[in-house]
């Protein structure tokens, strides 16, 4: 499908940011910051960074970089840019994404997640190495891109040669220009064409039913040229099951009309679902034109709304939800909720349906809904999210007095505070607030602090041949695979692994059976795991550990011991345990509240459950659920504090771990 040159030319030419690209270029270089504002798919994120190469950027020696909010945008563009310049993936044009790093030294063009900006800043704190950094898709608010903008803000007196380039959807820009004391805004002009707005006239109960049948009408209702479709789901879970049961649906009617019994016999439709956790290859194929031959039915998360430009929309269904990280101060935890969107992420979404041609949006909520329910603008995750990581990350650029920062919308001082306390809880924080050698030592790690904090403890305690498995298998989605049509099977297999008092013992014992088996594929399907899963963790292992080496970390394995790592994963959650207070009846030590074993825990269902538990995750969905548990001691918790809250036991084994 590789496109040749003179085609790549004309695609190049025809996008709407070519028509400014002169102007455009004048704007980046008169001034140090600019807004540049365009319609999805003027060519932001593919052109922008090519013009700047054109132009003479790199010829200091210096790297252009442009940032994504999102993993797979980062790959998917870098990929399409070392295409469109004619150049492999890796060499001239490269992307960095969290344990993963595809460039070399000959990188000039540079895509990145705005999270590994923000940890490179950490060691290079004047970005030296970069000439131009473009913040792309800014207007989606992440806490990451929020604070590159301050510490940008800091930057420019002391790099004057450094261009900052900020790109936004129309929503927001206002804001970015007001920030940096009146920078320019740029407006790519560009096209649209209408798009029909049709609502439910009655709210929905089930949006992932709704969205199967309407996309299963509209499909069954026009010519497959008409268009393809896109529909706006809340995340993985509800996309998967979407995309199977419109895969059914299809079977079910094409199997009526042309005696056809197998998926891959459905020749001018196809399903793509999109969203963060699926492995690059599948994703690209999203992007192939079946020039009107195939109609394609995109089942995404807000990723389509503005980062993902895919052509030959024009149908879109929108649920009016999405899955956001929303902090829950009470519990002291990040939780991912499925959250009604805003006024102006409706809008978004529609126009997806309008990009080429004129389109219609279904909307799966009434309109009354809309004017009533939504608000106009999505919240910051600034404000709505856990400030630990961020905390650590700003005292350890001596940033200490974190409430003086310059934020372009202020957190709630509360967030700050509890994430204080939490950094100073798990020995980050000495009792003046400043970074003790453990909180250092956690920086190096692009870990969240208690994974960080269990990493560099089970060095000390001699087990960090295992802890590297086991935070390595926590860093990603799900190891374990559960068809629809296999479940009682799968769940056979999963319990095979089980080790009753950890769930993340459970996952290294996955770990070291596959290691055992030769990190074979076959074993994996036939025990019902994901192996691009498990090959993500191995890569991921051999990255922390490379982590590990470079920081002088011993590695060592504690053999058959494996009470010392649940002891070790004790101390580093200690401040997310629960204690049994009736039949399968949790309660939260910190706040009382009542939580649930999740139902995939293998202390699930056991006959004697363990008095004292910790936990990686809670779950909010309508019950509260404690989900990866580890049996601990309670003499362990005292010892950490957590078990009577001893503010001064905490700073005693503060004291102690930092020596
Ligand atoms: P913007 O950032 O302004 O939304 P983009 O630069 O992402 O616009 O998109 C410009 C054009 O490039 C769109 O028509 C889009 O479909 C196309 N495009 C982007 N990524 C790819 C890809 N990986 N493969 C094919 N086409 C792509
Ligand atoms: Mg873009």
């Amino acid at each position: 499908t590789y496109t040749n040159k003179n085609d790549i030319k004309r695609l190049r030419e025809s996008l709407p940011v070519y028509n400014v690209r002169s102007p455009l270029l004048q704007v980046i270089r008169e001034n140090q910051v600019c807004v540049i504002i365009g319609e999805t798919g003027s060519g932001k994120t593919t052109q922008l960074a090519q013009y700047l190469y054109e132009e003479g950027f790199c010829m200091s020696g210096k790297q252009i970089i442009c940032t994504q909010p999102r993993r797979v945008a980062a790959m998917s563009v870098a990929k399409r840019v070392a295409q469109e310049m004619g150049v492999e993936l890796g060499d001239k044009v490269g992307y960095v994404i969290r344990f993963e790093d595809k460039t070399s030294r000959n990188t000039q063009i540079k895509f990145m997640t705005d999270g590994i900006l923000l940890r490179e800043s950490l060691l290079d704190k004047n970005l030296d190495k970069y000439s131009c950094v473009i913040i792309d898709e800014a207007h989606e608010r992440t806490l990451n891109t929020d604070v590159l903008l301050g510490l940008f803000k800091q930057l420019l007196s002391r790099r004057m040669d450094i261009k900052i380039i900020i790109t936004s959807a129309t929503i927001n820009a206002d804001k970015f220009s007001e920030f940096f004391g009146g920078a320019p805004q740029f407006k790519i002009p560009g096209r649209t064409y209408p798009v029909e707005l049709i609502y439910s006239k009655h709210p929905v109960s089930d949006y992932v039913e709704a969205a199967v049948s309407t996309a299963m009408q509209i499909h069954m209702s026009s010519p497959v040229n008409s268009g393809d479709i896109l529909i706006f789901m809340t995340g993985q879970e509800d996309i998967e099951t979407t995309a199977s049961e419109i895969r059914s649906k299809l079977l079910e009617v094409y199997s009526k009309k042309y005696q056809i019994t197998r998926h891959d016999e459905i020749n001018d439709v196809e399903v793509f679902p999109i969203y963060s956790a699926l492995p690059a290859d599948i994703q690209s194929k999203i992007f192939i034109n079946f020039e009107g031959k195939k109609r394609k039915i995109i089942i995404a998360t807000n990723i389509a709304e503005t980062s993902l430009t895919i052509d030959g929309i024009r149908y879109v269904i929108d649920t009016g939800y999405s899955k956001l990280k929303v902090y829950n101060p009470r519990i002291g935890l990040d939780s991912l909720v499925v959250t009604p969107i805003a006024v102006a992420n409706a809008n978004q979404r529609s126009g997806r349906a309008g990009r080429t041609a004129a389109g219609t949006a279904y909307r799966l909520y009434t309109e009354g809904t809309l004017a009533e329910d939504m608000y106009i603008q999505p919240v910051p995750e600034i404000q709505r999210t856990n400030l630990s990581n961020i905390t650590l990350l700003l005292k350890s650029l001596e940033i200490n007095d974190i409430l003086k920062f310059p934020f372009l919308d202020k957190p709630p001082t509360q967030s700050f505070i509890s994430s204080l306390y939490e950094l100073w809880f798990i020995g980050a924080l000495s009792n003046k607030g400043e970074l003790t050698t453990l909180g250092k030592a956690m920086t190096k790690f692009p870990l969240q602090p208690t994974l960080a904090k269990i990493l560099l403890l089970s060095s000390k305690n001699g087990c960090s041949e295992e802890m590297l498995t086991i935070v390595s298998m926590l860093s990603i989605p799900q190891v374990f695979y559960r068809p629809k049509e296999r479940e009682t099977e799968s769940d056979k297999a999963r319990m095979r692994f089980f080790i009753n008092e950890s769930d993340h013992l459970t996952l290294l014992n996955v770990y070291s059976q596959w290691k055992a088996n030769k990190f074979s594929k076959i074993w994996c399907t036939r025990n019902f795991l994901q192996y691009k899963s498990l090959k993500r963790v191995h890569e991921i292992r051999a990255q922390l550990k490379q982590l590990m080496d470079i920081n002088k970390i011993p590695v060592v394995s504690s053999g058959k011991d494996w009470d010392i790592i649940r002891k070790t994963i004790c101390s580093g959650f200690s401040h997310q345990s629960a204690k049994l207070v009736g039949l399968g009846k949790y309660i939260q030590l910190r706040t009382g509240m009542e939580v649930k074993l999740h139902p995939t825990s293998s202390l699930y269902g056991l006959g004697n459950l363990p008095k004292y538990v910790v936990y990686n995750e809670l779950l909010m969905t309508g019950n509260q659920y404690i989900c990866c548990v580890t049996t601990v001691d309670p003499f362990w918790l005292m010892d950490y504090g957590s078990l009577l809250f001893d503010i001064k036991r905490v700073k005693e084994i503060n004291d102690q771990y930092s020596a």
